[in-house]
């Protein structure tokens, strides 16, 4: 090592302790980036970590960009246009509006999710320069989400240079899925170059099977469970004792079952066909896979369940869309089930397994075979449990929360690398 890093190491470990004195006063900031909007939430260092303020910036890169915020009391909703601002504006919008409404000095940390960390990384850590010059390398794995992620990393450090910033990966939960599960039927050179299934939405999962715990007990937690995370973006994971075997999203959050504009797995020989037929490039193949297909790529009109669902009766495209999803979902829990040797819990959450009764009914239809029943009642009235009493199979609504997982590894590893030797 030279005397520079060394210097810059030292410098670096200043910043930390200085900061880690003021560890009562300041606040803990999450970040939770997506490809068009920014969750951001502000927590006490408190064990656990409690919400001071929670807010998201929607609709990045279209026309109106809007900011909601709850106050910092904790109740009322602030909503405000906010322009046409793509995802570095918006960033540096938020980081200033924050300096104003909170003051940036009232932060010590901040967690971000980020998306993908590769096939290294199984557990937050600390953002040094080695791991920023690592997610640099890799951001072509996802270009969709972490050039964004490092921007916003990057960004707040001009701010604030002395700031700790943790990163929360959120391909981490599926991290010691088996090789079996894992790996993906290409040649080995691609494999051993990290080319393998990764799965996303972990700080999801990872809450999800903490919740299961917290309500249902050890036990269940340790269980066969299937994990739904229905949202814009949707994917399952098959969880045996609390550890994921399988899930469905792949290299890319681009895999799995269909989304609200992702198409999810396709058969892999389209490409070669349409570079083909319409001289497709690779580049428009990502954005028709990322942003034209799924739910809006089959219905024609819209990305949303709600709009389609409102529209399936008297429109064919969108009762197909929807006939789609629900369809593939079914199929995965299938075969997540086989993976499993059989189904204890199945958990719905995400703006569509949350909200939406019908589609869960749906989902469940012909699934008695594997012990599956719902209770109307239960399941139209968004109940925590949502099975019939004679049901083999627990069924779940569950409101998913990634930012207090991001608040709480953050955390952890302040607290952690308080207690280090200099
Ligand atoms: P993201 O993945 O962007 O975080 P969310 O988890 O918030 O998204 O889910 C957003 C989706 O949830 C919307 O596109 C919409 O389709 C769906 N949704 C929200 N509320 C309902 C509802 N009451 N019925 C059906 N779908 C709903």
């Amino acid at each position: 090592m030279d005397a520079d890093s060394r210097l810059g190491q030292s410098n670096e470990r200043e910043a930390r302790r200085a900061i880690l004195t003021q560890f009562q006063v300041p606040h803990i900031l999450a970040i939770n980036g997506g490809s068009s909007s920014i969750k951001f939430a502000l927590y006490s260092m408190s064990d656990p970590p409690e919400r001071r303020m929670h807010g998201v910036i929607d609709r990045i890169g279209l026309d109106d960009t809007t900011l909601r915020c709850d106050d910092l009391s904790g109740s009322e909703v602030k909503c405000r246009a906010i322009g046409t601002l793509d995802h570095r504006a918006a960033a540096t919008f938020l980081v200033d509006w924050l300096d104003k409404e909170i003051g940036l000095t009232s932060i010590a940390a901040v967690g971000h999710r980020i998306v993908n960390g590769g096939v290294q990384h199984s557990q937050a850590e600390l953002f040094s320069d080695a791991l920023m010059l690592e997610l640099r390398r890799i951001s072509a794995w996802a270009p969709e989400h972490l050039p964004a992620e490092i921007a916003m990393v990057d960004l707040i450090r001009e701010r604030r240079p002395e700031l700790l910033h943790v990163a929360c990966f959120d391909s981490a939960f599926h991290r010691e899925m088996p090789r079996v599960a894992k790996t993906m039927a290409i040649p080995r050179r691609l494999t051993a170059k990290g080319v393998e299934r990764l799965g996303f939405h972990g700080l999801s999962f990872a809450f999800l099977m903490e919740e299961l715990e917290r309500k249902a007990g050890a036990e269940a937690a340790r269980g066969r469970v299937i994990l739904a995370h229905l949202g814009n973006g949707a994917s399952l994971a098959a969880v045996r004792n609390g550890k994921s075997i399988d899930t469905s999203m792949g290299f890319t959050p681009a895999a799995g079952v269909p989304m609200s504009t992702r198409s999810g797995d396709l058969d892999p020989g389209l490409l070669w066909y349409l570079a083909q037929t319409e001289q497709m490039t690779a580049e428009q193949f990502n954005h028709m896979v990322n942003h034209q297909s799924g739910l809006l790529g089959v219905s024609d009109t819209s990305s949303d369940v709600r709009d389609l669902l409102g529209r399936e009766a008297h429109d064919s495209r969108a009762a197909e869309a929807i006939a789609m999803f629900c369809y593939q979902i079914r199929k995965c829990i299938g075969g997540f089930a086989a993976a499993l040797g059989g189904l204890d819990t199945l958990i719905f959450a995400g703006g569509i397994g949350e909200n939406s009764p019908v589609i869960r009914t749906r989902i469940c239809q012909e699934l008695g075979f594997l012990g599956v029943e719902l209770h109307e009642v239960r399941n139209d009235d968004g109940e925590q449990v949502i099975s019939a009493d004679a049901s083999r199979v627990a069924v779940r609504v569950m409101h998913t929360d990634e930012e207090i997982m991001i608040a709480k590894s953050v955390r952890a590893i302040v607290q952690h690398s308080s207690r280090l030797p200099a």
